[in-house]
């Protein structure tokens, strides 16, 4: 059967949904244009930008004058006010690099002046003003760099409540879309999917790891992505406070080298590995994971890795460039490229979103600002970070708040049903996790999933054996044996 070609012309299409994607159509989303974005996935934010380190770089590390050093200076200084507009936990830790020996601390101070040069205040320290800011570390640390605007922050929600607000504006989000293969059309292009064909007149490729392949569909390209993955640790946050800041060991070219940080949801993660491989190569194995465990011990002797509650990795859209690659392409200013994002990309993505939108859209179509843009979600409500007096408050006026789905991580009923008025909603039990972390502590879904199921089989008027774990067909249940309600 042939695919329907829709009627509607974007002005601009946007293939991917991740932070990168997600933060363009926010920004395009103040202008008067339509805007539509597609993903492969179910949700926002479902690959490499919900399993990375979370953290939001400072920017000392990056080559001066790369794109990554650039866009990774200016992004930091975005994520304040972004975090507070999209409601999004995000703290300022600070950072240090360890040294620990007279060698290392040379590259400390080669760090130092690199960080002057990109513009990124900060210090080191001595072991005696290291030691007194962290006492867990390894008692032969030498000296340390500390980056106070460094910081942490949820990356599943960051880019999920970006798309909401990208929809609350008027963008359209279309997932299950997978692009297929794009053609030139008279003024634009038409993009294939695996459900219809699109037109646009401005097509972005943010597709993180298959960005090259995207690339590829309109011309010749000479850069390629090598998928590069890292393997973690996540430890449960009632594992006692080890570090207050975010710990890493000096950079080499192989990245950032393995890190230990608490998250704002109070867990640890410990990682990540360095691995070139394959682009839909997510394994973890033993192997890698006893070196990152080496790795961090020798920064940071006491992790209770006992609380380890699981064990994930991500991939790092690592390109032949060496660097991000932000541009028009070759043949057509109307495709443009947003590729190679891999860390410290998070961390940049607020400011490549503003290139994109002003340098590489704003000079091939007008640019009206939307008098009605409004850059704040509405506000969520998260029970466990209330007093008892106000909790009850709510509980009075809506039982289900008081109806706990999730006791690992304390979420209720009420909470979970909150999510299905929201302009971005979950269709899968993960895209429930990743929003409100229920299945994500120490029983990892063991007992709040059966009825998280049942949840989104009353939500989508479906049967329990059609609801998603993740993406399409990802099926949990075969049949009930018993008549389960909640
Ligand atoms: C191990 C690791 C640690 C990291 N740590 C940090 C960190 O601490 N700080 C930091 O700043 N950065 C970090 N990063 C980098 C950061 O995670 C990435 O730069 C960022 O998430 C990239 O976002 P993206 O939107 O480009 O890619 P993605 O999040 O991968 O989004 C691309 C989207 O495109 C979709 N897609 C692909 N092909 C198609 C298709 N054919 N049709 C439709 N959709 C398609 C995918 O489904 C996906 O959702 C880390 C990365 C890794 C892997």
């Amino acid at each position: 059967m042939g695919l329907t070609i829709m009627s509607t012309k974007y002005d601009v299409l946007i293939i991917g949904a991740g932070v990168v994607g997600t933060l363009i159509a926010r920004e395009l989303s103040q202008y008067h244009l339509s805007i539509v974005i597609l993903d492969k996935s179910n949700d926002a934010g479902n690959a490499t930008s919900s399993a990375n380190s979370a953290i939001i770089h400072s920017g000392y590390d990056p080559e001066p004058g790369s794109n990554k050093a650039i866009f990774n200076v200016l992004g930091n200084k975005m994520f304040p006010l972004l975090a507070e507009q999209l409601d999004v936990s995000f703290t300022q830790l600070g950072s240090l690099t360890l040294a620990f020996n007279e060698e290392q601390i040379k590259v400390l101070e080669q760090l130092k002046k690199r960080a002057e040069t990109n513009d990124v205040p900060v210090k080191i320290l001595t072991k005696e003003e290291v030691l007194a800011m962290e006492p867990a570390l390894n008692q032969e640390v030498k000296a340390a760099l500390y980056a106070p605007t460094a910081g942490v922050i949820d990356p599943f929600n960051f880019v999920i409540h970006a798309m909401e607000n990208a929809v609350d504006n008027g963008v359209i989000f279309l997932r299950n879309h997978e692009v297929t293969n794009i053609v030139k059309d008279v003024d634009g292009y038409l993009v294939t999917t695996n459900k219809n064909i699109l037109k646009a007149k401005i097509v972005i490729n943010a597709a993180g790891v298959k960005a090259d392949v995207i690339a590829a569909m309109i011309e010749p390209i000479d850069w390629k992505i090598t998928p590069r993955k890292g393997e973690y640790y996540l430890l449960d946050h009632y594992a006692p406070n080890l570090t207050q800041h975010t710990i890493f060991p000096l950079p080499s070219e192989k990245g950032k080298g393995v890190l230990v940080s608490q998250m704002p949801s109070g867990n640890y993660i410990i990682g990540p590995s360095s691995e070139f491989t394959d682009a839909d190569d997510l394994a973890t194995d033993a192997d890698t994971l006893a070196k990152v465990k080496t790795a961090a011990l020798n920064m940071i002797p006491s992790i209770p890795f006992k609380e380890t509650i699981r064990v994930f990795s991500g991939l790092r859209a690592t390109s032949t460039r060496g660097d991000f690659i932000v541009e028009h392409s070759n043949s057509n200013k109307h495709f443009i490229n947003v590729a190679g994002i891999e860390s410290p990309g998070f961390a940049a993505s607020p400011a490549i979103a503003k290139y994109v939108a002003e340098q590489l859209v704003k000079p091939i179509i007008q640019l009206i600002p939307k008098a009605n843009f409004n850059p704040r979600v509405k506000r969520y409500l998260r029970l466990a970070k209330l007093d008892d007096e106000t909790k009850n408050k709510y509980i009075s006026q809506n039982p289900d708040y008081g109806t706990m789905i999730c006791h690992c991580e304390n979420v209720s009923l009420g909470e979970i049903k909150d999510l299905f008025t929201r302009s971005c909603p979950p269709m899968s039990v993960k895209a429930i996790k990743r929003r409100l972390r229920a299945g994500f502590g120490r029983c990892q879904g063991g007992f709040c999933q059966p009825k998280i199921v049942l949840l989104l089989a009353e939500q989508y008027k479906i049967k329990p054996t059609e609801v998603l774990l993740d993406d399409e067909g990802s099926y949990i249940i075969d049949h009930l044996v018993k008549g389960e309600t909640l």
